[in-house]
């Protein structure tokens, strides 16, 4: 099973919580929302297993965190794998967009002349914007669209652009969420649960229930469980070479 975007260290049990990830033996990508908090994050998953901690500067923050940047380029020789980072344009956050996109153009900068990381990337109210600023920085790594709205159109775009998408349960139950995914390439799709913010039945999703888009994704792409969960597999294994195998 596969969680490719989850806040671990958000959780009020982490340490339980990744103990059952362990159990469970799936593969998590446990992003992280400000740099202060990843070697904390990194400290909770065992070396070199499923968990991999992403180092992130989350949009809705990363204004008022700005002084963490020197921490972020300290620690980004450290992991293959950065975000939460992204941009958000919802009415609450519009008023910092431009110190977002100045920060989130450093980051990709950064990642650029790092050699290039796996990027999950949040973009509320920016799906148009979040690829212009992508399309500036094309050497800056492997970009996962995560949660994104966008139109079909802004899909493609992102498909051109060689994009992942990263797919919650959460998303599958808006219209917009659906006809997004519907136009997202399936040999580019992960599942994430986003939890403890995204949510599965009125409380925090867990990260093994990312793996429920399974059956919906059957019904979609008029395949078999097995036959999405083959894909799915697949598609992380072509995105992560070093991936642990079973
Ligand atoms: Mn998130």
């Amino acid at each position: 099973m596969i969680d490719f975007h989850c806040h671990l260290d958000l959780y009020l049990n982490s340490r339980e919580i990744v103990a059952q990830c362990i159990e469970r033996r799936l593969h998590v990508l446990s992003v992280t929302t400000v740099p202060s908090a990843f070697e904390g994050t990194a400290a909770l998953a065992p070396v070199d297993g499923r968990i991999r901690t992403a180092l992130g500067l989350h949009p809705e923050i990363a204004a008022s965190r700005e002084h963490e940047m020197a921490l972020f380029e300290r620690f980004l020789p450290r992991t293959s794998y950065v975000g939460e980072v992204g941009l958000d344009a919802s009415p609450d956050h519009r008023p910092t967009l431009d110190r977002q996109s100045a920060i989130l153009a450093e980051i990709l900068n950064l990642c650029a002349r790092a050699g290039g990381r796996i990027i999950t990337l949040h973009s509320r109210g920016a799906t148009g914007m979040i690829l212009d600023r992508l399309a500036a920085e094309l050497t800056a790594g492997t970009f996962i669209l995560h949660w994104y709205l966008g139109s079909a159109k802004q899909i493609s775009r992102a498909s051109e652009m060689e994009c992942w998408f990263s797919v919650g349960p959460a998303m599958l139950t808006s219209r917009r969420g659906l006809s997004a995914v519907k136009a997202m390439p399936r040999e580019y799709i992960l599942p994430e649960s986003d939890g403890p913010f995204g949510q599965v039945g009125g409380r925090p999703a867990l990260p093994w229930e990312a793996w429920s888009i399974v059956p919906k994704f059957a019904e979609l792409w008029g395949v078999s469980k097995g036959e999405v969960e083959a894909q799915l597999l697949d598609n992380l294994r072509r995105l992560v070479v070093d991936v642990a195998c079973g």
